[in-house]
């Protein structure tokens, strides 16, 4: 199932979405977030209406900063250490052995559609991200990889947008991640028993120009490994979303990097979720 988080009548609903159809059902007024989907799955949806036109936002309200991952596939990885922004690069070991983990507040989230900031002044290096995000359903702490799956309550698409300049000045990764607008979430969620999270085909367009191309199943570190390495000791709740990390072909990975500028629309499919897109300004 496909469920969308839209503004109708001005107010924020979850709907039921049949994307090939075009059409959504709307859910009873008092669900408003996703979390109230996971804890009582047999709502009733309502009549179908359409779905263009509708304001599309980010499926879900992280009550906490996103979870995301850095350098989780080898071409990326490699294109990233040696394209001179990644503070501390070792010059011939790209892989690392753990997973690099970091967070984007909530307050960075927007959903499909809305305007990405290009915060001129702040930054002068702002790049794409085209990732797999997975929402948590069923909340643990010190989860096994042979258990990860049974958490997954579903996926969406994030654009994990980067100021490149930020990333590496600070070292640290929050500053270059954080931005107010750069963590593009949608178009809407899917629930796990839809599709395989380890066998999807993903990838990004700039202004409808192929940059990355790729499988989640070319991640390094697994989905079952990162929901075992970041429930280590630290419980993971309904609702939280884990970024798994961006295939090759971001800005940085080309000679000279090539740096969005306001007027791109960046557009992030993956096989059986849909396509997110979002312009910049
Ligand atoms: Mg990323």
């Amino acid at each position: 199932m496909k469920i969308a988080r839209v503004l109708l009548d001005g107010a924020p609903r979850l709907c039921v979405v049949d994307d090939k159809a075009g059409t959504l059902r709307p859910l009873p007024p008092e669900i408003t977030r996703l979390q109230q989907v996971m804890d009582a799955p047999g709502f009733e949806p309502g009549a179908a209406i359409p779905l263009a036109g509708v304001t599309l936002l980010a499926p879900i309200l992280p009550n906490r900063n996103i979870f995301c991952v850095g350098k989780n596939y080898r071409e990326h990885a490699k294109e990233f250490s040696q394209s001179g922004f990644e503070a501390g690069a070792s010059k011939d070991k790209h892989v690392d052995d753990y997973p690099a983990v970091f967070t984007k507040p909530a307050s960075s989230v927007i959903g499909h559609d809305a305007l990405v900031e290009m915060h001129p002044g702040v930054t002068d290096a702002v790049d794409y991200e085209a990732e797999l995000a997975v929402i948590i359903g069923k909340p643990g702490r010190n989860i096994t990889p042979d258990n990860a799956w049974d958490h997954v309550w579903g996926y969406t698409i994030i654009n994990d947008v980067t100021a490149r300049d930020r990333q590496k000045n600070h070292k640290q990764w929050f500053l270059g991640k954080g931005l107010d607008t750069f963590c593009p979430m949608g178009p809407w969620a899917v629930t796990a028993d839809e599709i395989d999270g380890a066998n999807l085909d993903i990838s990004c367009r700039v202004n409808g120009e192929l940059r990355q191309k790729a499988n989640t199943g070319d991640l390094i570190f697994t989905i079952p490994m990162l929901i075992a390495t970041l429930s280590a000791g630290l419980a993971l709740e309904a609702g939280d979303v884990i970024s798994t990390g961006t295939p090759a072909g971001v800005g940085i990975g080309f000679t000279p990097p090539r740096f969005l500028k306001a007027g791109d629309r960046v557009e992030v499919t993956i096989a059986g979720i849909g396509t997110l897109g979002n312009s910049f300004a």
